[in-house]
């Protein structure tokens, strides 16, 4: 169905609503991945707008209904203004499909242990257990923010890379690659069977890095820097520039280019996302050392090792 179709008189007021949900049902995808299917009637409103497209997951705290969580446009304001005891822990998720249809939302979730709300959630989630998404709502009239994936339209090579928090993004971006740009994609995942199966047009070669007990970035880091070595052969890149430093550990590395005023470097165009260490060390390469424009890559940080997420909208 599509948006269009959808029976509705009202113009939502914010890009971003609360949707109560429940879990319809989970797929275990392989030991690392688990895929969470949520229902709920107002997913017939939740926007279908593809790429990697984030959502906050409201979880459960005991003892509060999910349904207390704040709704209006003041929500982030009213739920950062509640005590500790009574303020439900928020984690930021990708959207990996949405069927508005058939009133349905599938989020795939990494399962690194009980150290964290949302995977300690994830591990143990049945049908009907109640939680909220904060998303992309399809009535609001306006341009809907949560997507950083923009090539610009000179882009002759593409290259994503990430860790296994990035697979989702990374999977609907791939599934969704028209023209004949040629793309190297580049995931990292913590074991061989954690590879799972990607729908990807030609031209788009797609290699999987477990790490089968090495470090966070052991795998990753080395191929990036090997596809970057291989780019700039074929692509005239910028003298290497100077970089800020960023502290990984008391801010966020979230570094995207203006969609607006994105480029292309010498033609390539870049988005990495993962653990903000590895992510730190591929910006260091990539800028400094391999004369890759900032302005072509998007550096996103999506969690940090030993800190959980901070939170924000
Ligand atoms: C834009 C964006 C999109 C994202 N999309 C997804 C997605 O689709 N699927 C997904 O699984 N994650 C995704 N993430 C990452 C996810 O938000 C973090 O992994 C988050 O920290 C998980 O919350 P938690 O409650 O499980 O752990 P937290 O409470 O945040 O952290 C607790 C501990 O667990 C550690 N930790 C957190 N995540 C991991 C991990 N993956 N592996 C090992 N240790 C970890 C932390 O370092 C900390 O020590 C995304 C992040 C961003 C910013």
């Amino acid at each position: 169905m599509s948006i269009a179709a959808i029976p509705s008189q009202v113009v939502a007021a914010q890009p971003y609503s609360i949707f109560h949900v429940e879990v319809a049902r989970t797929r275990r995808l392989s030991p690392s991945f688990l895929r969470v299917t949520f229902t709920g009637e107002h997913l017939a409103h939740f926007a279908d707008l593809g790429h990697d497209q984030r959502i906050k997951v409201v979880l459960p705290l005991p003892g509060v209904d999910i349904a207390e969580f704040p709704d209006g446009p003041d929500w982030y304001q009213r739920w950062r203004a509640l005590p500790d005891e009574r303020r439900h822990p928020l984690r930021t998720y990708t959207v990996r499909a949405v069927r508005q249809a058939e009133r349905e939302v599938d989020v795939d979730f990494v399962l690194h242990g009980d150290g964290g709300p949302a995977s300690r959630w994830a591990s143990a989630a049945r049908a009907g257990d109640r939680v909220a998404l904060v998303g992309p709502d399809a009535r609001y009239p306006g341009p809907i923010a949560g997507r950083e994936w923009a090539p610009p339209a000179d882009a002759r090579r593409l290259l994503l890379a990430g860790d296994e928090t990035a697979v989702p993004a990374i999977s609907v971006i791939a599934e969704s690659l028209s023209g004949d740009v040629p793309a190297t994609i580049l995931l990292e995942v913590p074991h061989r069977e954690d590879v799972l199966g990607l729908r990807t047009r030609p031209g788009v070669e797609v290699t999987w890095l477990p790490r089968d007990g090495a470090a966070h970035g052991a795998r990753l880091v080395p191929a990036v820097r090997e596809a970057a070595a291989e780019l700039a052969r074929e692509l005239a890149t910028a003298p290497a520039a100077e970089l800020d430093d960023v502290d990984v550990d008391r801010e966020l590395l979230w570094e995207v280019p203006d969609p607006a005023a994105v480029t292309s470097c010498a033609g390539l165009y870049a988005w990495l996302a993962g653990e903000a260490g590895v992510v730190k060390a591929l910006r260091r390469h990539l800028v400094q050392e391999a004369g890759v424009d900032r302005r072509a890559v998007a550096f996103m940080g999506y969690w940090r090792l030993g800190r959980s997420e901070p939170t924000g909208a």
